[in-house]
């Protein structure tokens, strides 16, 4: 019997693991009972931000982890695929079916058990009834307190903010255009142009070390990846400006100091990006590079892009708008962008406390404790960032907790595995200055004799990851379970 603590992506993927081993699972989840301050409905795997799981081709790092769990069979991939929304070449779903989808499969599993209770403490394991806790970045306090005395460390708090959500019928299509930077889209997306990009040839931009290293202000938060279809307000200088300014003038509802205030690069509010200079934002979420608006024939001087975030089509999400202005402000603040002066907020964007252990000192590759090993953590609360890669977390968790209650041994995909990848990093950075991450092709081992084009190189990273993989798999006598939804992958 294996115990999970907490409904999210990471622990219904890790009880969905557990389960297909034949392990009897039960799940604990504190909502409906006791709410967080982000969560909305009852559900589990609720998407609390963002509808996007981001890319969804073998040319980045968080595609090839998507095609590695379907492989092995996640609940999670599969229920995204069911409820798929139009995103370009991201996977982006309908965040109601989504959680649906999952909590039904788990609710009718027979093995599984879903008690809605708050766990105050990690409960008690032993090697054939391991626990895994899965509580996200909102743990309830006293369970956060109790991680803190089993851990001997002390968690590290730092501030995310969620991006605001507008009615569709309300945005000004007269304003605004539809397009997909780059001029990639679902249809150009499985070919080579689709792969490369089409159009003009791509400018390198300022932050380009940083965003190949997933700094991109934002991009924890769902920024543009440059692979969706996107209405895009454009901005000229004057309104960049004027908006820009009133983004500085505007009262936060938290931060006061902007300069000594800590938050993760990867999420930044954008007027602590604003507060970093007048161009930050037009190098960040702002950015128009790609874009060019068929009324001018001219790439804009900055652009506010929104994408849809539900099936019917009537939410519309600002792209990287994480923000923590004072609801007021933020209806004051964002009408100045073209095509939203009469929009409605579906949601505002909001502050929140993000939780997690430093991994590197607590954690081995497998996500058990080094020091008891009974007990793993998956999900933002282990060391990772975003949805994928926190699902991914509870995957191989899940897999190792059920394999600990069979009485086999524990084993985890090579590094040259994304999944791999992930669960090396979180246990092997440098404890001295971590920050969770996203996958990267960058943690990833190295090629031995890389190719020499950049997308190339992505590729046979992605190639080899999969074959990598399928090793791995025949290793443990598990079979290939899932399938691409693009076109399929060479290996
Ligand atoms: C506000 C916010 C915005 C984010 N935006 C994005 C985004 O746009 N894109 C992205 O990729 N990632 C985003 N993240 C980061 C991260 O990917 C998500 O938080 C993700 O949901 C993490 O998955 P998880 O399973 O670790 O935690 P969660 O999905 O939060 O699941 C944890 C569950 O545990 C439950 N729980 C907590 N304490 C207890 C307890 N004591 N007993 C029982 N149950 C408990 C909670 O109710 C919750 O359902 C965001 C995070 C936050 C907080």
């Amino acid at each position: 019997m294996v115990t999970i603590v907490g409904g999210g992506l990471a622990g219904t993927e890790a009880a969905w693991q557990v389960a297909a081993q034949g392990v009897a699972v039960t799940l604990y989840e504190m909502r409906p009972g006791v709410p967080t301050l982000v969560h909305k409905t009852d559900g589990l795997a609720e998407l609390v931000c963002s509808n996007s799981f981001r890319g969804d081709k073998l040319d980045n790092a968080v595609g090839l982890l998507k095609e590695e769990m379907r492989r092995l069979g996640s609940l999670v991939m599969s229920a995204a695929e069911a409820s798929r929304v139009p995103a370009g070449a991201a996977l982006a779903v309908d965040r109601h079916q989504f959680s649906e989808h999952v909590t039904r499969a788990l609710d009718t599993h027979p093995l599984i058990t879903v008690r809605r209770e708050e766990v105050p403490a990690v409960p008690a394991s032993t090697e054939r009834t391991p626990v895994i806790v899965a509580t996200g970045p909102l743990t309830s306090e006293s369970l956060s307190a109790d991680i803190a005395r089993l851990v001997g460390a002390e968690h590290l708090y730092f501030y995310d903010a969620i991006s605001p959500i507008v009615l569709s019928d309300t945005i000004d299509r007269t304003r605004v255009f539809r397009q997909s930077r780059w001029g990639r889209s679902l249809t150009s997306a499985g070919g080579d142009e689709g792969l490369r990009g089409r159009g003009r040839r791509r400018r390198r931009e300022p932050n380009a070390a940083a965003a190949a290293a997933g700094q991109v202000p934002g991009a924890a938060c769902g920024v543009d990846d440059g692979q969706g279809d996107y209405l895009n307000c454009p901005l000229t200088r004057d309104e960049y400006q004027r908006f820009y300014e009133a983004v500085i003038g505007a009262e936060s509802a938290t931060v006061h100091d902007f300069d000594n205030e800590r938050f993760f690069e990867g999420c930044l509010p954008i007027e602590v990006m604003a507060h970093r200079g007048v161009d930050t934002l037009r190098f960040g979420p702002m950015k128009p590079v790609g874009l060019i608006d068929p009324r001018t024939n001219r790439e804009p001087y900055a652009v506010v892009q929104l994408r849809q975030d539900n099936i019917a089509g009537d939410h519309f999400s600002l792209v990287g708008f994480q923000t923590q202005l004072k609801f007021g402000e933020q209806s004051r603040v964002l009408r100045l962008i073209p095509g939203l002066e009469g929009a409605e907020f579906v949601r505002y964007g909001m502050v929140h406390r993000n939780t997690y252990v430093n991994s590197p000192t607590v954690l081995a590759e497998t996500w058990q404790l080094r020091r008891q090993p009974t007990v793993f953590f998956a999900g933002q609360m282990s060391g990772v960032e975003g949805y994928v890669e926190s699902a991914a977390s509870g995957l191989v968790a899940g897999f190792n907790a059920g394999r600990l209650a069979r009485g086999l041994t524990v084993s985890v995909p090579p590094r040259t595995t994304a999944i791999g990848a992930l669960a090396y990093y979180a246990s092997h950075a440098d404890p001295a200055h971590y920050e969770p991450s996203n996958i990267t092709f960058g943690i990833m081992e190295p090629l031995a004799q890389p190719p020499r084009g950049k997308a190339d190189r992505k590729l046979a990273m992605s190639e080899r990851g999969l074959e990598a993989l399928a090793t791995w798999m025949a290793m443990h006598g598990l079979e290939r379970r899932g399938t691409s939804p693009g076109p399929a992958p060479a290996v």
